[in-house]
């Protein structure tokens, strides 16, 4: 059997990593490189050029070569080169070949697999048009990790053996590379990785430094950075990515760009690259406000920072973020590498290697899974309501009720719809299914819907009809394009159990008796203190977020046991003993999330 690679298919550069001897490892290329430019040159014969050489070519032969095509993964764009044209999941697929290739060579054994990282913010099409991409390189792709995650993974070494059982993080990884950047919010807890929040900039890179240190180039050269050809401009752009990369060693440097025609100079230092850049650096810190507040957490609470992707190593970059992340732990360990080497350890995890663990991988979805509901203002144009909500941790599962919107209707049209639009047309359509309901009056008749939705892209469809409790149920893929007929059972089965998270189900099980015996047994403001908490298990176990269950498991563990501990010395009163510092000592975080608890039960009583 072939071999599993792990793969960072990089907007700019690609890598790719496989687990051997007990560790996740960088495989060189063809020149002995780690990384491998994304890009693509084709000849009019057919010659095909990928990395080094086809990045050399874009200077020597625009015509015929591409790059940022990750950037339109699953749209409709289309490269002309060489006279014929690609979509960029064929431009990827032979940046995958080229990798898939230069792995064989230094693995001397055949690469089958490859589970390979995507941003955490791109959509099922772009998701999709990936996974294509794999397999027209002759890759076999049944995995698709989120960079965060990956890069979340090589920074813990979970998987390891000798990982930390007992911690609990949250990471701001900052992925800063050639033309996007993306936070995200990191929540680990033990074996568990889940993102809590992503947010970016897909306009803002290390491009754009490109650009300043050129016009400015060109500004004090006496020339019109704009007004150059194609040609002079990738030359000039070529030196100012060169001065740029020198300042990461130096304070100061000279710029030189030369063709036939001309030959010019420009001194740079980091300080003048601030001058020239601060519109960029008042952008870089929008994004890190913005998964905070999406999070509902505060700089402090972040445990460390983690700096990812090549414009990261640029220290004006790093001095900019201390300014605003001073308390944290700033990690810089080869920004270049990490989200490669965190799918190199997730292709070890998926060849179920002996001397690694099981990590279990959260994501979040990315977009909101809805369906089209009747619309009394325009009757022509349902519109959307949303049972799985955007950035809603995956796996999850989550029901809502609907009822008839006309008197005598004889059939609910369940279509499930994927976007933010607020009229459904606007949004993405997947798939539909009708259920029959007894006839009535407008109103009387209800649908229970549920939508179960997986990290791997497959969604379940159950609708119950309240009245009879009749169930139809259906499989949606909406990543892939069919599912063969034999697998569905399969399929459904998996997403069954995740209607509840299945490695905490014992446990609950477990706390659960655990408190209601210690209920039985107490009274006062223990007893009442039990209830509170046991309803707020309950609160956590709907809201699916498999982080904040660990957690609040492990909280309620304690209590519990130090419950037992006071019912046991049953002649010292409860008040006495502990004063109220169990009260006290819950923090800040479940305060907070005892708040939403009360909106969510006040919520749920009124409905
Ligand atoms: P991507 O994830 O988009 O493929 P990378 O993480 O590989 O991108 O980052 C590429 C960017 O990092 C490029 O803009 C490149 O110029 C920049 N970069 C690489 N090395 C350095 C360096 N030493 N100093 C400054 N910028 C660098
Ligand atoms: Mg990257």
């Amino acid at each position: 059997m072939g071999r599993i690679i792990g793969i960072d298919l990089g907007t700019t550069n690609s890598l790719a990593a496989v687990w051997q001897d007990g560790e996740s490892r960088l495989i060189p290329n063809s020149l002995g490189e780690y990384l491998t430019p994304s890009v693509v040159s084709i000849e009019e014969d057919g010659t095909v050029y990928v990395g080094r050489i086809a990045k050399e070519r874009l200077i020597s032969h625009p015509e015929q070569t591409a790059s940022v095509f990750k950037r339109f993964m699953g749209t409709g764009k289309t490269y002309t080169l060489g006279g014929k044209s690609y979509r960029p999941e064929e431009l990827s697929a032979l940046v995958l070949r080229k990798l898939k290739e230069d792995a064989e060579r230094y693995l001397g054994e055949p690469v089958e697999e490859a589970v390979i990282s995507v941003p955490a913010y791109f959509n099922d099409m772009a998701r999709k048009a990936t996974k294509d991409a794999g397999a027209l390189s002759g890759l076999r792709v049944e995995r698709i990790i989120n960079e965060p995650s990956a890069a979340a993974l090589a920074c813990r070494g979970l998987g390891k053996k000798d990982w930390q059982k007992e911690s609990d993080e949250t990471l701001l990884v900052f992925d800063f590379g050639g033309g996007t950047l993306d936070v995200s919010l990191v929540d680990c807890f033990e074996n568990v990785i889940e993102i809590a929040a992503v947010s970016g900039d897909n306009h803002l890179g290390g491009s754009d430094f490109d650009i300043a240190i050129a016009e400015q180039f060109c500004r004090e050269n006496q020339l019109e950075f704009r007004q150059l050809d194609l040609k002079r401009q990738e030359i000039i752009l070529a030196g100012a990515v060169r001065a740029k990369c020198a300042l990461t060693k130096e304070e100061h440097t000279i710029m030189s760009a030369a063709d036939e025609d001309f030959r010019e100079k420009m001194e740079l230092s980091n300080r003048k690259l601030i001058q020239i850049s601060m519109h960029l650096f008042h952008k870089m810190i929008v994004p890190v406000k913005s998964v905070l507040n999406d999070a509902r957490k505060k700089m402090l609470d972040i445990s460390k920072v983690v700096l990812v992707g090549g414009s990261c190593k640029m220290p004006t970059v790093q001095q900019y973020l201390r300014r605003y992340l001073p308390d944290s732990q700033m990690t810089a360990m080869n920004p270049d590498y990490m989200v490669a080497l965190g799918v190199g350890i997730y292709s070890g995890i998926k060849e179920r290697n002996e001397d690694i663990r099981d990590v279990l991988l959260t994501d979040i979805c990315p977009f909101t899974l809805g369906t089209g509901i009747y619309n009394e203002a325009d009757k022509a144009r349902p519109t959307m309501a949303a049972i799985i909500d955007r950035n809603s941790v995956l796996p999850c599962s989550k029901v809502r009720k609907f009822r008839t919107a006309t008197d005598f209707q004889n059939v609910i049209r369940v279509d499930v719809y994927q976007g933010e639009e607020y009229y459904v047309t606007d949004n993405i359509y997947l798939g539909e299914l009708d259920v029959d309901i007894p006839i009535a009056l407008k109103g009387q008749e209800a649908i229970t819907v549920r939508y179960t939705y997986d990290i791997n892209g497959i969604l379940l469809v159950d609708v119950k009809v309240d009245s009879t409790g009749k169930e139809t149920q259906q499989i949606i893929m909406t990543g892939r394009d069919t599912i063969a007929p034999e697998e569905v059972d399969a399929y459904v089965k998996e997403l069954e159990k995740l209607k509840m998270p299945p490695a905490s189900q014992e446990e609950h099980q477990m706390l659960f008796a655990w408190g209601e015996r210690l209920f039985a047994q107490s009274t006062g403001e223990l007893r009442e203190e039990i209830g509170r908490r046991l309803q707020h298990l309950q609160y956590l176990l709907n809201q699916e977020d498999l982080v904040s269950i660990k957690r609040g498991e492990k909280g309620l563990r304690e209590f519990f046991e130090s419950a037992d501990r006071y019912l046991d010395m049953a002649e010292l009163s409860w008040e006495q003993e502990q004063g109220d510092s169990w009260y006290q000592e819950r923090t800040q975080e479940e305060e907070d999330s005892e708040e939403d608890y009360v909106r969510w039960y006040d919520g749920h009583l009124t409905s």
